[in-house]
């Protein structure tokens, strides 16, 4: 769509800016241009790329998806029926409590994009923003790359791993690093993944690896940085460790072809944290808001969670600071539940009793599940405004 603001000054003066164009970012942008209110989103990427993530999508997520107009079946997705712990050469199954899938970040974050687009959102894609201040006037104004300003009394920020100067979230002490890398894997072994998510433990660190759309498979993995120093800060050789870690692993990818040149990596991911507050007019969503630890929650979910959230105390002229308080609450027991299952997979202590672990693991599985879901409270009263 084609730009159309008011110039104030120099800058372009916006009813509503949205910085970050992925999940929160577009699911804010679609659910605010839906009630009439104009929306300039801004996104770094020209086209989405590859993203660090598993691309598992849980039963909420896909709710909410689907309440934007977005079926992931259509695009190919991946129904998600079972979960398997692996550990060392045994791996123990649980079905899933609720619907799930998988589908690549591509074609969904390319799917929110268009239905971004679809719902009147000004979307300025292959812009980065450089800065986010206050004006005098007390407005928001977001700085881009090639020197343009925005402004707007309400700004949106959700720009996921990646912190903006001046509002960057405390730092990540484990270290943690995360890869993706896509494989096509040997027929069998693709048939035994079929619709299964793999969840796997090694020493620093865990992964999963499930089937995505086009017949491929995701491995996805978190390790600590004095893990992956070990194998030479090189990811041939922590393929290498893993493998040899968890021969369940090894088994899956016997004769398989990998599909990128190199893996996807990013560092510094601060699990666990939420933030406490935020300014007035600046409504903070997604990994801005909430950073839950990756396999054991659901960061998707939580992120269409805090932009419908976030949007609905907008409409209802709840103050940033305020909503971001209550955020907070409502996200916190998720969060520390999430936290104490990752330490529980990456502590050596668990490891060390894994064949009980595997035993209980069906059970373990149902609880977690149904306890680190999205609190439906908060759920129900965003609804109610949102409608
Ligand atoms: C290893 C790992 C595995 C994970 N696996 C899963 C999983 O299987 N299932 C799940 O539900 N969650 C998973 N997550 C979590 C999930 O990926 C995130 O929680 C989710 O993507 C957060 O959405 P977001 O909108 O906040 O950020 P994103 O979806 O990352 O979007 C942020 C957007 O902002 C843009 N941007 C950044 N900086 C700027 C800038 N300066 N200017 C303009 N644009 C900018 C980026 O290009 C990007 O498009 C995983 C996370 C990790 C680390």
């Amino acid at each position: 769509m084609e730009y159309q603001g008011n110039l104030a000054g120099n800058s372009l003066q916006e009813e509503i800016l949205v910085l970050g164009g992925g999940v929160a970012g577009c699911a804010a942008s679609i659910a605010l241009a839906r009630k009439g209110r104009s929306v300039t989103l801004i996104e770094r990427e020209l086209t989405p790329r590859h993203k660090v993530c598993g691309e598992f999508l849980s039963g909420e997520a896909l709710e909410d998806l689907h309440a934007l107009g977005i079926d992931v079946a259509s695009l190919g997705a991946v129904p998600i029926d079972n979960v398997r712990l692996a550990a060392r050469r045994r791996a123990a199954e649980a079905p899933l409590p609720f619907p799930a899938a998988s589908l690549t970040r591509k074609a969904l974050d390319t799917a929110l994009i268009a239905t971004a687009i679809a719902a009147g959102v000004r979307v300025e894609r292959g812009r980065s923003v450089q800065t986010l201040n206050r004006t005098a006037s007390g407005a928001w104004q977001a700085t881009l790359d090639d020197g343009a300003t925005y402004q707007a009394a309400t700004a949106f920020l959700a720009t996921g791993k990646h912190d903006l100067r001046g509002h960057h979230r405390p730092s990540d002490p484990q270290r943690w690093v995360a890869f993706k890398m896509y494989f096509r894997l040997a027929p069998k072994q693709a048939a035994e993944l079929a619709r299964a998510s793999e969840l796997m433990l090694y020493p620093g660190g865990y992964g999963g690896i499930q089937p995505v759309e086009g017949g491929i498979a995701n491995l996805c993995c978190v390790v600590q940085q004095k893990y992956l120093s070990r194998a030479g800060l090189r990811w041939e050789n922590f393929l290498a460790k893993m493998q040899q870690d968890c021969p369940h692993l090894a088994m899956r990818l016997a004769g398989a072809q990998p599909l990128l040149a190199k893996p996807i990596a990013i560092t510094h991911i601060p699990y666990g944290y939420i933030r406490r507050t935020s300014e007035n007019g600046l409504y903070c969503i997604g990994d801005q808001a909430a950073v839950i630890p990756s396999f054991t929650g659901d960061g998707i979910s939580i992120a269409l969670h805090t932009a419908r959230c976030a949007v609905a105390a907008f409409l209802a002229a709840e103050p940033a600071p305020l909503f971001q308080a209550k955020l907070r609450s409502a996200l916190l027991s998720q969060m520390r539940l999430a936290e104490l299952a990752a330490d529980g997979l990456n502590n050596s202590l668990a490891r060390a009793v894994l064949p009980f672990c595997l035993r209980v693991w069906p059970g373990v599985m149902r609880v977690t599940a149904k306890l680190t879901r999205v609190a439906q409270q908060a759920t129900v009263a965003a609804d109610a405004v949102t409608g």
